[in-house]
């Protein structure tokens, strides 16, 4: 769930808590005062009676029946009057309830003032029941009840509206906070997500020289952008330094590598020293070069001092001199050909063959002798498809995602004994990435493993173009090298 949504449906469920407490609140209070009012009328009405008719109370029930013109006093539409026996018979009534026997609120016969609300055909009936007592020798005794009632229809017609209106608001109220609410987390919320996309962005081109844009903020998404951007920035810095200082560092090496180079041939011409000897050093020296080069050319890649050519290169011939330099080496592996298309992509032939012969070369070395390496190129659907399949070792699943990462060796021990430096993936994925292709790989530990390599082929448009202006193509930051697995 989005913090958005949440904040939305926080809102609004405040909203609408509120809503229900204060809506209850209003139609308590004006329920209560309606009744009230009305009550206060029928006291009022009781009042009147007992000061012009009931002074005369003996303690006769008889005499409740009063004179008809007195009566008349209570015949209007809406107010009603009964007198009550203490049986329960109806003894009198008004005029306008002429011929009705039943007592109009049965529970109000009671020994204090009662009210009550009942429906009489349909009609809402506020009834006010008192008891009619009158004093015989010092004694009050209970001669029968006085039923006052008015209709209260109109009352009840405007708390139904009033319901109506604050239900009808309330719901207005809690679409509007959701609809307001939306918008609003959506127009507050919009800077964190084009910071996320931005963020995103930098992250997926590699390109730590990027920055959050400013906001012009000064709150909370104003600082984390400013924070964000000095991370950037201290990162960027860390980044370069470590550029430069694995190219000074590489560099610096290769004289001193020369010099011992040309000293180990001298001993070698001389004869002064033992043959064996200089071998292992001999051997130690390459190592040295080999892995003094890989680490150069990343360097020089991160940097992007090192420009690719964008030349049509026939990929065909690039794999099968590979295949004839791999196999002039005296072999304890079988290394076939599967087939070979045609291909011709655009880039840099002597990096397309370093890509190659990383790739068969690890085949080889990770491959128990009597083993076979299967080497195929094929086109589909415009790319180019590069295939170095081999029945070795094979890589554990977990090892998968990182073996494309600088100095990353799932086997030092063994990597380090066959001459291995853990810098051919990262290098072959950066050959590839900068050519626009793609690198994959499917290992079985103890199967074989299957390198491969998706390129774009070179189209005819492209094959005109170039041949009339050729190109280098720069390594820029997003094609560093191991830096983005
Ligand atoms: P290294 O110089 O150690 O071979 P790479 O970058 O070429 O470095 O390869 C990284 C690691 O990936 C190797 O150390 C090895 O463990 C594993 N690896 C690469 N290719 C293969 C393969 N064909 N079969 C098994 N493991 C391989």
């Amino acid at each position: 769930m989005t913090i958005r949504f949440r904040l939305t449906l926080l809102y609004t469920f405040i909203l609408t808590v509120v809503l229900l407490l204060y809506g209850t609140a209003v139609y308590l209070f004006a329920q209560e005062t309606l009744t009230d009012e009305v009550d206060r009328n029928l006291v009022r009405i009781a009042q009147e009676w007992r000061q012009e008719t009931g002074k005369g109370l003996r303690g006769n029930t008889a005499i409740l029946r009063l004179p008809e013109e007195e009566l008349d006093v209570f015949q209007s539409a809406t107010t009603f009057f009964m007198i009550v026996g203490t049986d329960g018979r109806v003894l009198e009534t008004s005029n306008n309830l002429e011929g009705y026997d039943v007592v109009l609120d049965p529970t109000g016969r009671q020994t204090d003032p009662h009210f009550g609300t009942v429906i009489h055909n349909g009609q809402p009936l506020r009834v006010l029941t008192e008891p009619l007592l009158i004093e015989t020798e010092g004694a009050r005794t209970l001669i029968g009840y006085l039923q006052v009632a008015r209709l209260v229809n109109n009352q009840t017609a405007l708390m139904r509206q009033l319901r109506l209106v604050l239900l009808s608001t309330g719901v207005a109220a809690v679409s509007l906070s959701l609809l307001l609410g939306a918008l609003l987390t959506r127009y507050y919320l919009k800077p964190l997500d084009e910071i996320a996309a931005v963020a995103l962005r930098i992250t997926k081109a590699d390109d730590l020289s990027r920055r959050l844009p400013d906001t012009g903020r000064r709150d909370e998404i104003g600082r984390l952008t400013m924070v964000l951007n000095q991370t950037l920035e201290r990162l960027e810095r860390l980044f370069h330094a470590r550029q430069r200082f694995l190219a000074d560092a590489s560099h610096e090496l290769r004289t001193p590598l020369t010099t011992i180079r040309g000293n180990v041939d001298l001993m070698r011409r001389i004869g002064e020293a033992d043959p064996e000897i200089l071998d292992v050093v001999q051997d130690e020296l390459e190592r040295m070069t080999r892995l003094v080069d890989d680490l150069l050319l990343l360097a020089r890649a991160d940097t992007g001092g090192l420009p690719l050519q964008r030349k049509p290169v026939e990929l065909d011939t690039v794999f099968l001199e590979v295949y004839r330099q791999v196999r002039s080496i005296d072999l304890h592996v079988d290394l076939i050909i599967d087939e070979v298309d045609q291909v011709c992509v655009l880039g840099d032939l002597d990096r397309l063959k370093q890509l190659m012969i990383n790739l068969v070369d690890n085949a080889i070395k990770y491959t128990p002798p009597g083993g076979t390496v299967r080497m195929s190129l094929s086109k589909s659907d415009g790319t180019a498809v590069v295939e170095v399949a081999d029945t070795g070792v094979g890589i554990p699943q977990e090892d998968l995602p990182r073996i494309f990462d600088r100095f990353y060796r799932v086997d030092k021990a063994r990597s380090r004994h066959q001459g291995g430096s853990g810098l051919g993936l990262s290098i072959a994925k950066w050959i590839v990435k900068a050519h626009g292709g793609d690198i994959r790989v499917e290992s079985q530990v103890g199967v074989g493993t299957r390198f491969i390599v998706l390129l774009p082929v070179m189209s005819k448009q492209h094959h005109e173009r170039d041949r009339a202006n050729g190109r280098a193509l720069p390594a820029t930051a997003s094609t560093q090298p191991g830096v983005s697995d």
